[in-house]
């Protein structure tokens, strides 16, 4: 029994000391560095990839000088030195002068390792990765980048056109060289991979948030927040794309004004009129087909767009929404009222003009008001 507790305690303390390395590890690569206003994204990366050339130095150092070759193992213990020095350096100097010298480190190491070792080990593969990490070490400056990646692909072209003249320094055997292609052309395309990576990464996980605030944006420009139906711009919008369309029997639209809504508002206050407003655009949304657009046209008015109907058509709708509404009982807690709405209804006249047939069911309405209220003129 007590040995079993030990040993659960045993591998519990070893969780926990993997945990603390972990963190500790993932401490190294994030930690900030002295400068101010720097980027960690970019930070992280460089890190990534000084740790990965060093690391790819000291295996093909180790390999070296177990196969024998102490000038190979003299270039790569050299590299190692300077990326780790960079890797050091990354916590004190600003990410500006880390990209600067790493760049012409790398540019001087890829020409010196050609020259060592020849073209047939792929030391050029590393071409890539600087064109790469050049377009992800800083916002802008896209001349200056265009201009760099002109120069390396230069300096690539020179080093390819010129490789059957070298003859490398190194004559490593076959198999060295199969191996050290393998080196390079394993962390040239690591080194991309996690640049790529960490900035898609992100890139897509902001263009995702991106497309859904424009949806809310859009929505919420729409769309009118007390009683949830469109608002009038969209209505508007509604009208011109109809028109647009130019169905063979247009469309209608009706303007819908609550009658006396003032003495709603003064008799039982702001909060019940509220009530009645959001109560009127539910009947109206629940009483029209799908493809009728209901907007808050302003205050206490609504407009009706019903698109491919005729007068008659939209006119037996209105007839039911009429009934439906006076029949609504508002509850203040204390009383039961019911209230009326007048309509104005005006079919399209295939003028094109957006305003001329909402203002036609604007003039109908006022009629209806004039002639007592609680009616549809048509
Ligand atoms: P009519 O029959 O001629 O249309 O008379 P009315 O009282 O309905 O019209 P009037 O234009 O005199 O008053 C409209 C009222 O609607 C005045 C305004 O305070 C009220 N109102 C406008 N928007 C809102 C709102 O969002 N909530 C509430 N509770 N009242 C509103
Ligand atoms: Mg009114
Ligand atoms: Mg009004």
């Amino acid at each position: 029994m007590s040995r079993n507790i030990y040993n659960t305690h045993r591998i519990y303390v070893i969780i926990l000391g993997m945990k603390t390395l972990v963190t500790k590890i993932k401490d190294l690569f994030t930690k900030d560095t002295a400068g101010e206003g720097e980027s960690p994204k970019l930070l992280f990366v460089l890190r990534i990839l000084f740790i990965s050339i060093a690391v790819y130095s000291l295996i093909n150092a180790i390999g070296f000088a177990i196969t024998g070759f102490p000038e190979a193992v003299i270039c790569y213990a050299a590299v190692l030195i300077v990326y780790a020095f960079l890797f050091y350096r990354s916590y004190h100097s600003s990410t500006f002068s880390l990209v600067i010298s790493s760049n012409i480190i790398s540019l001087g190491g890829i020409v010196t390792g050609f020259v060592m070792f020849g073209p047939s080990v792929s030391i050029q593969s590393f071409f890539i990765v600087i064109v790469v990490a050049c377009y992800f070490s800083g916002y802008g400056y896209y001349k200056i980048k265009g201009i760099y990646t002109v120069a390396v692909f230069l300096l690539y072209f020179v080093v390819e056109s010129f490789s059957s003249m070298v003859i490398p320094r190194i004559a490593i055997p076959l198999t060295g060289q199969f191996c050290l292609t393998l080196m390079n052309i394993s962390t040239s395309f690591w080194c991309v991979a996690i640049i790529c990576y960490v900035y898609s990464k992100d890139s897509q996980h902001l263009e995702g948030k991106l497309i859904e605030y424009n949806k809310i944006l859009r929505q919420q420009a729409s769309t009118d927040t007390l009683t949830g139906l469109h608002n009038r711009r969209s209505a508007n919008d509604y009208i011109a794309k109809l028109i647009k369309k130019n169905d063979e029997k247009g469309f209608c639209v009706c303007m819908c004004d609550i009658d006396f809504f003032k003495k709603v508002n003064d008799s039982y206050g702001h909060d019940i009129g509220d009530m009645v407003l959001a109560g009127v655009a539910q009947t109206l949304v629940e009483n029209v087909t799908e493809d009728c657009l209901v907007s808050r046209w302003g205050g206490e008015e609504f407009l009706i767009i019903f698109p491919n109907m005729n007068g008659d058509e939209a006119r037996a709708i209105v007839d039911t929404i009429r009934a439906r509404i006076k029949k609504i009982e508002f509850d203040t807690g204390s009383r039961k009222f019911n209230i009326t709405v007048t309509y104005g209804l005006a079919e399209y006249g295939f003028d094109g003009n957006v305003d001329a047939v909402v203002k036609e069911a604007d003039d109908k309405l006022y009629i209806g008001k004039e002639n007592g209220r609680d009616q549809i003129v048509f």
